[in-house]
């Protein structure tokens, strides 16, 4: 205690002797050094309760929502995630029981519903603000007109998943890996998803995964060293359903790591029990890519149903959607990649926004993409800088879009500039010829002959 009170006095000492100075700053020009001494103290996590009447809106910190809207039901059945489900807000008049909704999301609810359904957990619910249309929680769960409206780009299957399906629900379009579409079922439903033609059950097309089929393709096909669970929602399964079906891949032995992409921990973090966690570790290697836009959905439930499953050793990756109004500005995106690395989460893919039908109204620009990126690489950890991609429309695959960093590259030199915009020159090793790359060469007059 005593060595801690010398410590503490010691930083003291030294903040007060640097207080009067300024230093120069790359971001922010004259900071102080006392602040500067003191920022890595915000990423101290901080657990309050705190309601949405207490205007802490900004989503920097972890906050409980509970019991928001819901200020009547038990703690026990709001914590059992069976109750979180049945209990989901589905209609236009449970809508207008707690929020005011603009001409636009009325009309949405009433005309959208035959294209994917509305549902958000009374969890998530509580994360919007009651009278903002402007709310980056609801620009996600409530439909508006504008999903009616068709864009020319807009495609219904902007991934091409249908046309790499060699056997219903199975999507294998890398050499290595698939895509296993196990459920048509979320916690509650985005409205920019990639997959609305069939998730919800509510549209056209539905989703019939062969299940058997689809394990045999994987028994015979010896390249496939990667599963990834999505749909829909694997985590919605029981424990039991859920691991009949982990036990059956961990049993092919060439398959060598699963993953589950979900979006319950944030829509339904009461999901996250022991019991799952406990399950889930016996069929490591097991990662999970979860799915954050806004820094307000982590909230204490979410973090700690989080610390949960990276206390069972699960690796935790974020992939956010790039949305106009919700993420799509530097300051909201570095709150996020801040909160997730308190999370133990690695903030892994920021994707431009599918052309799906009905989301011209939600996509960002790439433009605004590349902006944010090149706010963040070098401006803080590169644990917290996500991939920009965009899934190429059609079937592509993802491809990585980064700021221009690389000016200029031939046998003989690379010219690259830093985040400060500096330029640098770094020498090729020989002209290796026998090195195979796609030579990026990007004249940029201004920086090479003047
Ligand atoms: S959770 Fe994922 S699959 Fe479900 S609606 Fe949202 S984006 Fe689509």
């Amino acid at each position: 205690m005593r060595g801690q009170t010398a410590s503490l006095v010691l930083l003291l000492v030294i903040v007060l002797e640097h207080e009067s100075e300024s230093a120069e700053c790359v971001t922010h020009p004259k900071v102080p050094l006392l602040t500067q001494s003191l920022r890595p103290l915000a990423f101290v996590p901080h657990i309050k309760m705190l309601t949405l009447a207490d205007g802490k809106k900004d989503g920097k910190e972890f906050i409980s929502m509970a019991p928001g809207y819901f200020p009547e039901i038990a703690p026990e059945l709001w914590n059992d995630w069976k109750w979180q489900l049945k209990n989901r807000v589905t209609t236009l008049a449970q809508l207008e029981q707690h929020l005011t909704l603009s001409e636009e999301e009325r009309a949405g609810v009433l005309l959208s519903g035959d294209k994917l359904a509305l549902a958000i957990t009374p969890h998530f619910f509580n994360l919007i603000e009651r009278d903002n249309p402007d709310c980056p929680i609801r620009r996600q769960v409530i439909p508006r007109i504008e999903e009616t409206w068709a864009s020319p780009y807009d495609m219904a299957d902007p991934c091409g998943e249908d046309s790499h399906m060699p056997v219903p629900g199975l999507v294998h379009r890398y050499p290595d890996r698939v895509l296993f579409l196990v459920t048509d079922r979320c916690a509650s439903y985005c409205r920019y998803c990639t997959r609305s033609r069939v998730v919800s059950g509510v549209g056209k097309q539905e989703l019939h995964t062969e299940f058997e089929a689809a394990f045999k393709y994987l028994e015979e096909h010896t390249e496939v060293r990667d599963v990834l669970l999505s749909g829909g929602d694997a985590l919605l399964f029981s424990d039991a359903k859920l691991e009949k079906m982990l036990s059956r891949l961990r049993a092919i032995p060439h398959i060598e790591f699963l993953r589950i992409g979900t979006r319950v921990p944030i829509f339904l973090p009461q999901r996250i029990t022991p019991e799952l966690c406990a399950m889930l570790q016996k069929y490591h290697p097991l990662w999970m890519s979860i799915h954050v836009n806004h820094p307000r959905e982590l909230t204490t439930e979410v973090r700690a149903a989080l610390e949960r499953l990276a206390d069972h050793g699960i690796p935790l990756g974020n992939q956010s959607v790039l949305l106009a109004g919700v993420n799509d500005d530097l300051e909201t995106m570095k709150t996020l990649v801040h909160k997730l690395l308190i999370c133990r989460v690695r903030p892994y893919y920021l994707y431009q926004c599918d052309l799906i039908n009905g989301s011209s109204h939600l996509r960002a620009s790439v433009a605004k993409g590349i902006e944010i990126i090149e706010g963040l690489r070098g401006h803080t950890t590169g644990y917290a800088v996500p991939q920009f991609v965009i899934d190429a429309p059609g079937g592509g695959g993802k491809v990585p879009i980064n700021p221009g960093y690389v000016l200029y590259h031939d046998q003989e030199k690379i010219v690259i500039r830093n985040y400060e915009g500096k330029i640098f020159e770094y020498p090729e090793t020989g002209g290796d010829q026998s090195v195979q790359f796609a030579p990026q060469r990007e004249y940029h007059d201004e920086y090479l002959y003047s």
